[in-house]
């Protein structure tokens, strides 16, 4: 219908491409998963299939946006790193959202069986929110990175210790929250150590820190059917190696790998 005297219409449209040459980082969050973690009785505070099943999910989407560069996630959330030169649908930000939010749903739907295979999803089916943002300097994209993975620490610490009060201590939910109420993060080491023998260092390191998925640009030369792809590495960015492992802190083993990683990024 070119032409036609409907197609005024189209002015209607906002722009929304996104600032050139920054870092676009879009992030999904799982809408209400405080009551999906209950419907389906995920194991409190981290049920690891769930993660599982949320990194799979993040890695299919990398496979099919090979302008990804990075991912990090943690809980019910994932951020995902366009690089700075991405032309994909002349950066715009609806467009780049909605086909990350709509391709993670889908696998996530599409996945759930795998890693929960006795209790099959009823509606109301997971979905996911997302927003893109973007950051101008290196220095914005990895503070970013410290903010969720601090985020991810603090809510961890909180949980770890509040079930712990629940399951092991035998508290109502109410009670544990007052336990807490205004404790640092000191007080609740101590919680777990003293009244439960609980070094929270040694749990896992992925309900710790999250995981990072990454693009090796450089990998080793592989028979042309077997594409250089995602990799997932606890040191973020510098595993030749394809393998999915939790996150180190951004600011310290990300640092240590600093130069390999903006080689990598092509910084
Ligand atoms: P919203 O729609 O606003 O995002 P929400 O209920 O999803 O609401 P969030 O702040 O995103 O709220 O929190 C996610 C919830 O899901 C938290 O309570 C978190 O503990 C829980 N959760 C996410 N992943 C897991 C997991 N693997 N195991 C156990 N609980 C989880
Ligand atoms: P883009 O990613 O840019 O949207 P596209 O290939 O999806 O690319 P569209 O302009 O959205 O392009 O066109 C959708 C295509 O799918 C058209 O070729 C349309 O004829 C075809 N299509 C959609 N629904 C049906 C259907 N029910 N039966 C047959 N063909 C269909
Ligand atoms: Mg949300
Ligand atoms: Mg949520
Ligand atoms: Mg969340
Ligand atoms: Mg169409
Ligand atoms: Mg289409």
């Amino acid at each position: 219908m070119a032409n036609s005297k409907y197609e005024y219409v189209r002015f209607f449209e906002q722009p929304d491409t996104l600032l050139a040459n920054t870092w676009i980082v879009v992030r999904i969050d799982g809408r209400g998963f405080s009551k999906l973690t209950t419907k389906y009785k995920f194991v409190k505070p981290n049920d690891k299939d769930a993660l599982d099943l949320m990194n799979a999910a993040a890695e299919a989407v990398m496979r099919e946006l090979p302008d990804l560069v990075l991912a990090y996630g943690n809980s019910d959330e994932y951020s995902f790193v366009f690089h700075k030169d991405c032309v994909l649908f002349e950066r715009r930000a609806s467009k780049l959202t909605t086909t990350i939010v709509s391709t993670f749903t889908s696998y996530y739907v599409f996945l759930w069986a795998k890693y929960f295979p006795d209790k099959p999803l009823t509606p109301p089916l997971p979905s996911f929110d997302g927003r893109a943002v973007c950051y101008p300097s290196d220095t914005n994209l990895r503070d970013y990175m410290s903010w969720r993975q601090a985020d991810c620490h603090i809510n961890n610490l909180y949980n770890t210790t509040f079930w712990t009060l629940v399951q092991q201590g035998g508290m109502g939910a109410r009670e544990a929250e007052q336990r807490l109420s205004g404790s640092v993060s000191a007080d609740k080491h101590e919680i777990l150590f003293k009244e439960f023998g609980i070094n929270y260092n040694n749990e896992l390191e992925c309900f710790k820190k999250g995981t990072v998925l990454y693009r090796d640009f450089y990998q080793p030369a592989q028979p042309s059917s077997v594409p250089a792809q995602v990799q997932s590495s606890s040191t973020p960015l510098a595993q030749p190696q394809p393998r999915r492992v939790p996150a180190k802190s951004f600011s310290k083993p990300f640092e240590q790998n600093e130069l390999d990683a903006r080689e990598k990024l092509g910084l």
